[in-house]
């Protein structure tokens, strides 16, 4: 008896453990079919405020959840490089750096530093157009575009003393910043916007976005599936002008189609100074301590944003010879420029071609 007891309990227990396996299955099977049927939905952060300009992230997932969450997770970088790398903010490491650096070596996190390498590497690359110890200039051009004077040659001249990357000391073995000159400052406008895209970007790959978009203030980059019933991510690039030649008036410019892909605008058609009639852009040509002339907007196509933020603003002070010279050189790079004055043109490197999308982008 108690063998056949304990052979019925053993037979019980392999049909209960056949029947447990029987009902996981068929869980499994209807969360599958379940899942399988539903298809990515997208959510968007809408526009919002940070870094002094407009940001907006978009997250495609297998439900609004993970979505929703990889967009809070975007934006949470945006605001951490936000307070590491703000001139504006005095507690920042940029803000410490300019505070402290003429005195003694001043340590930055990881992130600060790899712009501080990756801007210094841009200003070889550009002979110094692209150059962040620019602050002393740009000072000069925010007064002149508060009071509505420009500066004079002298008081040009005298800030040019403190710019030049080659006064900036980095150390990458102690992950120190040194200003070689009093009164340097550091200012990374042409270059954290990017870097904050491109870790926006992988924050929302890490939390299981199936693909995202993230633009801050005309600082681009997607990844992965676009929004449902699209091909592509679709970007508008503006048009600087109401008129261009041969385009017409108003709105967009033209649409780019990106899968995978980073853009940057940069120009003085948002941000300039009017004074006595002539229009002072916001970006400065470190070698003549002038705003920089010739191009009214330079879009660069590549595949991160950081190299993107950095190149528009170098191509915009290079001007569209020695900047279309540059572009051509690099891999996987291409370029949209508008000339400014009266007779404005557009051209495009021979790639950017392909990413010029017949219908136009939605807001
Ligand atoms: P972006 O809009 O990316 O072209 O950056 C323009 C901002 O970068 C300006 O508002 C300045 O803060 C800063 N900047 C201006 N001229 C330069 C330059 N030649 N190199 C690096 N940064 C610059
Ligand atoms: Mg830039």
């Amino acid at each position: 008896m108690t063998s056949s007891l304990v052979k019925g309990l053993v037979i019980n227990r392999k049909v209960a453990i056949s029947v447990a396996l029987l009902v996981c299955l068929c869980l499994l099977a209807v969360l599958h079919f379940s899942s399988a049927g539903k298809d990515p939905v997208d959510v968007d952060s809408g526009s919002y405020l940070v870094m002094g300009t407009f940001a907006r992230v978009v997250a495609v997932a297998k439900d609004p959840d993970t979505a929703q969450k990889c967009i809070q997770a975007g934006m949470a970088e945006i605001r951490r490089v936000d307070d590491l790398m703000s001139d504006f903010k005095s507690d920042s490491e940029i803000g410490r750096a300019n505070t402290e650096a003429a005195e003694h070596p001043v340590q930055v996190g990881e992130w600060t530093f790899e712009v501080l390498r990756r801007s210094a590497e841009f200003s070889k690359l550009t002979d110094g157009a692209f150059d962040v110890t620019v602050g002393p200039l740009v000072d000069s051009f925010r007064t002149a575009k508060k009071t509505g004077a420009a500066p004079t040659q002298e008081q040009i001249a005298q800030a040019r003393t403190k710019v030049g990357f080659e006064k900036l000391e980095l150390d990458e073995q102690n992950k120190t910043v040194r200003f070689t000159v009093q009164g340097m400052r550091l200012d990374l406008g042409a270059i954290a916007k990017g870097y904050a895209v491109d870790k926006a970007i992988e924050a929302a790959k890490h939390c299981g976005a199936a693909g995202a978009m993230v633009d801050l203030g005309g600082n681009i980059r997607c990844f992965g599936s676009p929004p449902k019933g699209r091909d592509h991510w679709l970007i508008g690039v503006q048009d600087p002008n109401s008129v261009v030649e041969g385009v017409g008036g108003g709105g967009l410019l033209l649409t780019l189609k990106l899968t995978d892909a980073s853009i940057a605008t940069s120009g003085d058609y948002q941000q300039f100074a009017l004074i006595a009639g002539k229009r002072y852009s916001h970006i400065l040509d470190p070698h003549t301590g002038w705003s920089a002339e010739g191009l009214s907007s330079v879009t660069i196509i590549t595949d991160n944003a950081t190299d993107a933020d950095a190149l528009s603003t170098a191509v915009s002070v290079m001007g569209m010879d020695m900047g279309l010279a540059l572009i051509e050189k690099r891999p996987n790079t291409e370029a949209i420029l508008i000339t400014s004055g009266p007779t404005r043109k557009i051209i495009k490197t021979p790639g950017a071609g392909k990413y010029v999308a017949d219908t136009p982008a939605h807001p």
